[in-house]
């Protein structure tokens, strides 16, 4: 199928931008990168009477150091972050992230600004973000504002941003030298879309832990203060005192009624803890 007709816009800077979608309220569509748009332009999933164009502005292709934090635009693509081409703040974290998202040809283009903002719960972003501890910038006329990225993911393709609202950039904290990472996720075929994702964030010195349980169908497992999983307390051996059935529980508190699905994400969140602690 081709998209309905739709008129076409490709503003100068950021400013353009936002007075187009401001003076076009719901019947405008940002694109970015795309690889998500695309499609649903196509099955016309989606009809907008306006596209607005942003993949040329400059603001939100930077990625720079600030306070501490990475601040990584919206535009900045998968492969960007894959081959090293942003300061890693996160250890390598991030750019391992990136490699594994989808095939070369969709990072090329894909940005992690429109992965949030497309808020598929099965996106990697969403819950590799969530466990680092990120926030996402969001700017429209009226100003800008900033959240964490659990609470910016609603649910299934649903997200905080509001009618003429843009995420501007990502804020990410630094990963603590003491602090563990482990990501692993199922997915059918390499390069598809995973069906559970489980992302971990230890750090046994300062006793803290972040899990994310993702790709359940909604909004990610965001479990800040994640003791509770490891018997009650973050120490050295928290491999040893992960618990199956705490997790197994968060996941039928989430409404997963299936157990053999409840099985996979578990499985797939105690690869992520062995991936930490090796
Ligand atoms: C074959 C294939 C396999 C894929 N596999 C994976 C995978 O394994 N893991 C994964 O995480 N992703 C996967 N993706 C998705 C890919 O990562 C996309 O890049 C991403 O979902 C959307 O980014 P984009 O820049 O292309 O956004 P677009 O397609 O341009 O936009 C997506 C949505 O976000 C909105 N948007 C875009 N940018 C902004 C912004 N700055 N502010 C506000 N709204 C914005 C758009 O209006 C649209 O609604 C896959 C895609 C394809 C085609």
């Amino acid at each position: 199928m081709k998209p309905a007709p739709f008129s076409y816009e490709r503003p100068r800077d950021l400013d353009a931008a936002l007075s187009m979608l401001a003076a076009s309220g719901s019947s405008a569509k940002i694109i970015a990168g795309g690889q998500s748009l695309g499609p649903m332009l196509n099955l016309r999933l989606v009809q907008p009477e306006l596209i607005v164009d942003i993949s040329g502005l400059a603001e939100l292709k930077r990625a720079e150091v600030s306070d501490g934090e990475l601040v990584i635009g919206a535009l900045v693509t998968h492969a960007d972050i894959e081959d090293g081409r942003t300061t890693d703040v996160t250890r390598g974290a991030m750019r391992a992230v990136a490699a594994n998202i989808a095939y070369r040809a969709v990072r090329n283009r894909g940005t992690i600004g429109g992965s949030l903002s497309h808020a598929d719960p099965a996106a990697d972003w969403i819950s590799a973000l969530a466990a680092l501890g990120a926030r996402v910038a969001l700017r429209s006329l009226a100003g800008a504002r900033m959240m964490a990225i659990e609470a910016f993911v609603l649910g299934a393709l649903e997200s905080a941003l509001q009618t003429g609202e843009i995420v501007e950039a990502i804020h990410v904290p630094p990963r603590a030298a003491s602090a563990h990472w482990g990501y692993a996720k199922s997915c059918r075929k390499t390069g598809e879309f995973a069906h559970a994702i489980g992302a971990v964030l230890i750090d046994p010195v300062a006793a803290s832990a972040r899990v994310v349980i993702g790709a359940i169908d909604t909004t990610p497992i965001v479990v800040t203060d994640a003791a509770e999983l490891f018997g009650g307390r973050i120490a050295a051996d928290y491999k040893q005192r992960f618990d199956i059935g705490v997790a197994n529980g968060l996941l039928a508190k989430a409404g997963i009624d299936d157990a053999a699905q409840r099985h996979i994400h578990v499985s797939v969140l105690k690869r992520a803890v062995l991936e930490a602690a090796a």
